[in-house]
């Protein structure tokens, strides 16, 4: 890999190849699989990922936004897509493009028939997102009977799955709670398959509901983090790689006597006479601040220094005391080691938020 000469996320896609083929490896031969590309691809890049994904025929991408489906359908992309959390204000923009919403509630299943039959679509593709203890989106098991009412008055739309989403899927201590939540899925299913006449797909498990609940695949599987690299357990992590390595250099380097202090607010101090170096990425880049004060840490060669004072906009500062390094010289924040996932773990968070933070501004480079 060539040495960074600037901060660069660099995308791997032979590591997303080898993640996607382990998940597909854990499914059954006609279990489908939905790939998330959800916020730039969980911050790696969104169009270039999923045109390797559809390259290796993965049969569905979803999205969160109608925004992000329409910017893929630009790219090129035409493979299904599903929104996860579209609103109504866009959905003339969704039919146009042929994007498949996630219906959750009375008043969003009433606002997409009436867009559906004023732009004079029949049997457009939905998907009926049901609530089984996340309590976040989705209709309750109670109100199959009413959307069963609904859906015989318009041939406007078509249900095409029938999905939930599971709470705690990673959680070994949860599987009771993710047992009740599978159970209550099923026989919602069978409830929506009965009032409608035709089986639609159904879909449950997340990554950790793949690698935890192989009962619980259904006809799909949604997989997010699993394929940028994260299987939510250190024995997981062992067979998957991670995609995005975040990589930067030293700008300069400066020697302070002991009691002076680095950055704003005065907020590190010297202890004695020390070695830092300035590194060109900040909380706008998505190193946040919680990442300062000693919490977080570079990884120079195979030295670790850790983030001193509190972290810039665009910058950040690094105690380099007692490492050989140079202005110029490479400096890793996340990758193969430390994973992000680690290096989230020094600011009390998790993969997830690390590799979705990762700003716009950040040069991605795609290793092919
Ligand atoms: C984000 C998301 C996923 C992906 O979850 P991972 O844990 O990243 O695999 C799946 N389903 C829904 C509804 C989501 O919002």
């Amino acid at each position: 890999m060539p040495k960074a000469k600037e901060t660069v996320l660099e995308i791997d896609l032979k590591a997303l190849k080898h993640n996607f083929e382990y998940l597909k490896s854990k499914l059954q031969n006609n279990t489908k699989i939905l790939a998330v590309v959800k916020a730039f691809a969980y911050g790696s890049d969104a169009n270039d990922i999923a045109h390797f994904l559809q390259n290796l025929k993965v049969d569905y991408f979803a999205v969160a936004y109608v925004k992000e489906g329409v910017a893929l359908r630009d790219a090129g992309i035409t493979t299904p897509i599903l929104v996860l959390h579209p609103q109504a204000v866009n959905f003339k923009t969704l039919i146009d493009r042929c994007l498949e919403p996630s219906l959750y509630s009375a008043k969003i299943l009433n606002e997409f028939i009436a867009a559906a039959s004023e732009a004079k679509q029949t049997h457009y593709p939905i998907h009926l997102k049901f609530n089984t203890g996340l309590n976040r989106l989705g209709f309750w098991e109670n109100d199959v009977d009413y959307i069963s009412s609904v859906l015989k008055t318009t041939q406007a739309v078509k249900v095409k799955s029938v999905f939930s989403h599971l709470a705690a899927s990673e959680d070994f201590d949860e599987q009771d709670f993710t047992r009740h939540q599978i159970e209550t899925f099923k026989s919602i299913a069978d409830n929506v398959t009965k009032s409608l006449g035709y089986p639609p797909m159904l879909h449950i498990a997340n990554t950790s509901g793949i690698l935890n609940y192989p009962d619980a695949h259904f006809d799909m599987v949604r997989t997010g983090i699993g394929l940028y690299g994260f299987g939510n357990s250190e024995e997981e992590n062992k067979h998957l790689l991670p995609v995005a390595t975040l990589k930067s250099v030293i700008s300069q380097i400066h020697l302070i006597e002991k009691g002076e202090t680095v950055g704003y607010n005065r907020a590190y101090t010297s202890s004695g006479f020390e070695k830092t170096a300035t590194i060109p990425i900040g909380h706008a880049d998505g190193i946040g601040r919680q990442y300062g004060n000693q919490k977080g840490f570079v990884t120079i060669g195979d030295k670790k220094a850790p983030i001193i004072g509190n972290v810039c906009m665009d910058m950040l500062m690094v105690n380099i005391t007692g490492i050989d390094c140079r202005e110029g010289d490479e400096v890793i924040f996340f990758g193969t080691n430390p994973t992000a996932s680690e290096f989230a773990a020094t600011a009390h968070t998790i993969s997830y938020e690390i590799i979705t933070a990762i700003s716009q501004r950040v040069k991605r480079i795609i290793l092919k």
